[in-house]
């Protein structure tokens, strides 16, 4: 009841669903969310929250939520205690090192668990277990800007902080829809364009910022390379390049000119479809902004050659001088997941340790064992996708996957299930019962981000509290708890007992983080990283004297544009992209169990008005869309969004089978899935 007794109470966390990183108040009543607030003096949303964190409650109470553990017998999963469930993970786990060696293990760690939780998964694996077989789905999102920021500048992350963009003057929006995917990054770049800056969007949608846009270059799928090299063939024949940044602080540009010949608008106007004029307006206004920002998207990412469009991309910036300078502000990743730069950043990746170095460097690994106090493997351990792989060869022998379904997201799932099939033993820690935990052994009852405490970093690289609003329900417990109950029932103690001596350590084995401490995170709010010194505030904006490649110099890339790896063709003439909306979150495993299904209830696949003539379509009918892989079934949608010959379907409703259509060819640099290009066909059933 509303007794005085029990007045209400507010919690400040961080937004646990995308990237921006939204401070929010938790309201409680009687130990239950009543309300989630945009805090008004939040670092980044500044008052503001969309309609994702502001009902980010509703799915808390669920009662399709897990509170005992599950574990397969005969078939079936049955409600054990936390006692049984930790003796068969710890058992399980045992006997497959024994037998198979550790890389007979892996563990894809999340992206949506904090950075302490995440730091903790991999040193599990790297100490206890022994392998270097950890992943986080970044693999699936931003690992291309990870591997080619760091190629390009460095440092995997963006370069500036968002209010360093919000005061550029031409802003190149690339592949997001911020709108719908990061509304309240949406609202200021709206705003910023709004008070007079210039906005190029490239995008093959009409994506809500593209009606704002001055120009807006709508690229076929998966030729985003060729497009960005349009676009420095202009810089660089109408001498909008700064020859002084170029000379003094940039390596390759013979190289990249020479490349860059072959370019020209008409050409790429034929590459990309993108008119020769467009193209040459937007270069213009790039080249010739004061302090041009470049924000960009998972559209320049899930690509076969992704890593390439990254780089391509921050040629741009490079060419023009706008990176580690005033007279710009860089290249910024807008991240899907809120802690995706955390889980990077934290090392639960297979070929590097907290803090991005790399497992193969002995001087790196030599600090960390000195901390850990175990030796740390060298050779680089599984990626996502081929832990899969190992799987269904028989390799693998025990997955453990934290808060991903995987069954459900990553791309192909018919033989991602396949994959969770063949292995022996599959633990899963999940709030439902998600498609991959009904295909796991174990399944373990986990705590949500409004029930934990921790940290994450939003996309301009802030690490941000996360405090619990409410106790997890039942018997769930956090993953930090779970990680360290499976190491003590294994006999080992992994240190770390709380969240706030998990990030010191981490400071320990990671110079770039020796800086930051949840007291300091109490005391001073968010505080980014490179943080190396507790007495000086991060560094915000990236490179001002230095990039931070060997030879402290930005590297233009030279690749030439390479297609995709589906074309549409006579059988399969549509192409699929797909993307978010703006009332769901990834799989909508947490938003479609809250008022926000209300708000959207069902998917659509959206055409273009002509191709819904061609194929006698109209908005509600049911339809069957198949690819080379697999079949969905959606209702059409009729939109202008979507240009002709291109259809768009989201991720939030696996149900439909979306991800059974999208393909296996994923970035040769990265492995990151190519989502953005997959050619389908349409059938009314
Ligand atoms: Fe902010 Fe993103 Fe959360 Fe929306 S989903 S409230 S934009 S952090």
């Amino acid at each position: 009841g509303l007794t005085s007794a029990h007045p209400p109470t507010a919690t400040r966390t961080t937004c646990g669903y995308c990237g921006v990183g939204c401070a929010l108040d938790v309201v409680t009543r009687n130990g239950e969310v009543t309300a989630v607030l945009p805090a008004r003096d939040g670092p980044v949303n500044q008052g503001h929250a969309c309609v994702k964190g502001r009902f980010a409650h509703g799915y808390l109470t669920s009662p399709e939520r897990l509170t005992r553990p599950l574990l397969r017998r005969d078939g079936r999963l049955e409600a054990i205690g936390w006692d049984e469930a930790l003796g068969e993970v710890a058992r399980g786990l045992r006997k497959v090192i024994d037998t198979g060696g550790p890389d007979a293990v892996a563990a894809i760690s999340s992206a949506r668990a904090t950075n302490e939780e995440n730091y903790l998964v991999q040193k599990f694996m790297r100490v206890v277990v022994g392998t270097n077989n950890v992943d986080n789905c970044s693999r699936l999102c931003h690992s291309p800007s990870a591997a080619g920021l760091t190629a390009s500048f460095g440092l995997s992350g963006g370069t500036d902080t968002f209010d360093d963009v919000e005061r550029s003057d031409c802003l190149l929006v690339v592949g997001a829809n911020p709108v719908e995917a990061h509304p309240v990054v949406g609202a200021r770049l709206l705003r910023r364009v709004l008070h007079g800056a210039k906005l190029v969007v490239a995008d093959p949608r009409a994506v809500g910022l593209a009606l704002h846009a001055d120009v807006h270059l709508r690229p076929r799928p998966g030729t985003n390379v060729a497009l960005f090299h349009g676009l420095a063939h202009v810089l660089l024949a109408e001498g909008l390049a700064d020859e002084g940044f170029l000379r003094e602080r940039a390596t390759g540009l013979p190289e990249l000119a020479e490349l860059l010949d072959d370019y020209p608008p008409d050409r790429v106007a034929d590459l990309t479809g993108v008119p020769a004029a467009d193209l040459v307006a937007a270069a213009r206004l790039y080249g010739r902004a004061r302090q041009p920002a470049i924000v960009y998207g998972l559209g320049v990412t899930e690509h076969l050659h992704g890593t390439d469009g990254v780089r391509s991309l921050a040629n741009l910036a490079i060419l023009r001088g706008a990176v580690g300078t005033d007279r710009g502000h860089g290249v910024n990743p807008l991240r899907g997941q809120n802690n995706v730069q955390g889980a990077s950043d934290m090392g639960a990746l297979p070929d590097l340790l907290p803090g991005y170095g790399k497992v193969t460097d002995p001087a790196v690994r030599s600090r960390a064992e000195a901390v850990w106090g175990a030796p740390v493997p060298a050779r680089p351990g599984l990626r996502i996708p081929d832990m899969f792989a190992a799987a269904r060869a028989g390799n693998l022998r025990a997955l453990w996957v934290i808060g991903e379904d995987v069954c459900a997201t990553d791309p192909d799932t018919n033989q991602v299930a396949r994959a969770l099939d063949t292995c022996p033993l599959v633990i899963c820690n999940e709030l439902f019962l998600s498609e991959t935990a009904r295909h796991a052994d174990i399944v373990l009852p986990a705590a949500s981000w409004l029930e934990k405490d921790g940290t994450f970093v939003n996309f301009d690289r802030r690490f941000q509290r996360v405090r619990p609003g409410v106790p997890p329900p039942g018997e769930a417990r956090t993953d930090f708890e779970i990680v360290h109950a499976v190491a003590t029932a294994m006999g080992i103690d992994i240190g770390c007992p709380t969240p706030a001596e998990a990030l010191a350590e981490c400071g320990r084995v990671a110079p770039v983080f020796a800086g930051l401490s949840h007291d300091r995170l109490e005391r001073d709010g968010a505080i980014p990283w490179p943080c190396p010194d507790p007495g000086r505030p991060g560094e915000a904006k990236l490179y001002k004297e230095r990039f931070a490649t060997p030879d402290g110099r930005a590297h233009l890339a030279v690749s030439p544009y390479l297609p995709p790896g589906e074309q549409p063709d006579d059988d399969y003439p549509l192409i699929l992209v797909t993307g978010r909306r703006w009332a769901h979150y990834n799989s909508g495993s947490m938003t479609r169990r809250g008022g926000n299904l209300t708000l959207d209830p069902i998917d659509f696949l959206d055409l273009n008005p002509d191709d819904a003539l061609r194929y006698e379509v109209h908005d509600g009918l049911p339809l069957i869309v198949e690819s080379r892989h697999g079949r969905a079934r959606l209702i059409a949608r009729v939109s202008e969004q979507t240009a002709p010959g291109q259809v768009f379907c989201s991720f939030h409703f696996p149900a439909s089978g979306v991800n059974r259509l999208t393909s296996d060819h994923a970035d040769t640099v990265t492995s990151c899935p190519e989502y953005k290009v997959t050619a389908v066909r349409v059938a009314v059933p």
